[in-house]
């Protein structure tokens, strides 16, 4: 079952005009949300970025937070599994012309959840590879937009390269990942990209930085240079859908001589802490 404009139906019945913004445009937004023991990990938090994300394009929330809530709860009802991915998308609506430019319509709101498939202590410890990207992105990199041809040619060469991430930088300094944060360990201290409108904010990010300050780690919300992105302790992406994951290689160099560190096993466990709180 999927949540499309007010109706709980099943997946093949759910269409859309072909006028719709979002399709026509990429004229939207979206979230992820995970849902950990039939519980939904973080929502306010990810309500919140929603809100912040419509207000930054003028689309009007179409609900309130109850109403989110409530939404979202039924439509968990259908599935059983515990562990879940939610996806959310707002598009702007639709309209009878196709014009860059709009007017108030009825956004299109669609939900779909699927089996959160998330990897296993062990899977984490053998590490991660990633390579390298300039980042091509616009500057408005903190709306989470439904437009994502930038990041979908990246998860493309990701997947053709066989790795993890594509990890990007802008004028030399790590930005994120393309589905991701990125963070390195440098002599005891945690670094990650300041929040701003080169970063998406991650909910998972701010989940890392909550776990590093209970594992007594510094934090500087700093950006960081290619050079210190290779000479790093440590280095790990995170989003909502993979956690915390530990990158041991970036283009072909090792990270750690290949091995996850300590920081990371203490991050790591804190997460899982919150997750099962
Ligand atoms: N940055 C980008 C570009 C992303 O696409 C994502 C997640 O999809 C993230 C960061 C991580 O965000 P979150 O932790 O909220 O999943």
């Amino acid at each position: 079952m999927v949540f499309l404009n007010g109706k709980f139906i099943e997946k093949n019945q759910a269409h859309i005009s072909v006028m719709d913004r979002g399709f026509l445009f990429g004229d939207g937004v979206y979230e992820v949300i995970p849902v950990y023991n039939n519980k939904i990990f973080r929502l306010n938090a990810h309500l919140l970025r929603l809100q912040t994300g419509l207000d930054s394009v003028k689309i009007k929330n179409p609900y309130n937070l109850k109403e989110w809530g409530d939404i979202l709860s039924k439509l968990l009802g259908f599935y059983n599994n515990q562990e879940q991915s939610i996806y959310l998308q707002i598009s702007r609506g639709v309209s009878n012309k196709r014009k860059h430019s709009f007017s108030n319509l009825t956004p299109t709101v669609y939900i779909e959840s699927n089996p959160l498939l998330t990897k296993t202590k062990q899977a984490f410890k053998a590490g991660f590879s990633a390579i390298t990207q300039p980042d091509i992105r616009w500057h408005r990199c903190d709306i989470k937009s439904i437009s994502l041809l930038a990041n979908v040619m990246y998860s493309q060469q990701a997947k053709e390269k066989n790795v993890e991430e594509v990890i990007l930088y802008r004028d030399n300094q790590v930005t994120e990942g393309a589905t991701s944060n990125v963070f390195i360990i440098k002599d005891g201290t945690l670094f990650t990209h300041p929040t701003g409108v080169h970063i998406l904010s991650g909910i998972t990010r701010d989940l890392v930085l909550e776990s590093a300050r209970a594992c007594h780690i510094p934090i500087k919300k700093v950006s960081f240079s290619m050079d210190e992105l290779n000479a790093a302790d440590e280095l790990w992406i995170s989003s909502s859908t993979r956690e915390i994951m530990p990158i041991t290689q970036v283009d072909g160099k090792l990270i750690n001589r290949g091995n996850i560190g300590n920081a990371w096993s203490c991050v790591y466990s804190y997460y899982q802490s919150l997750k099962n709180a």
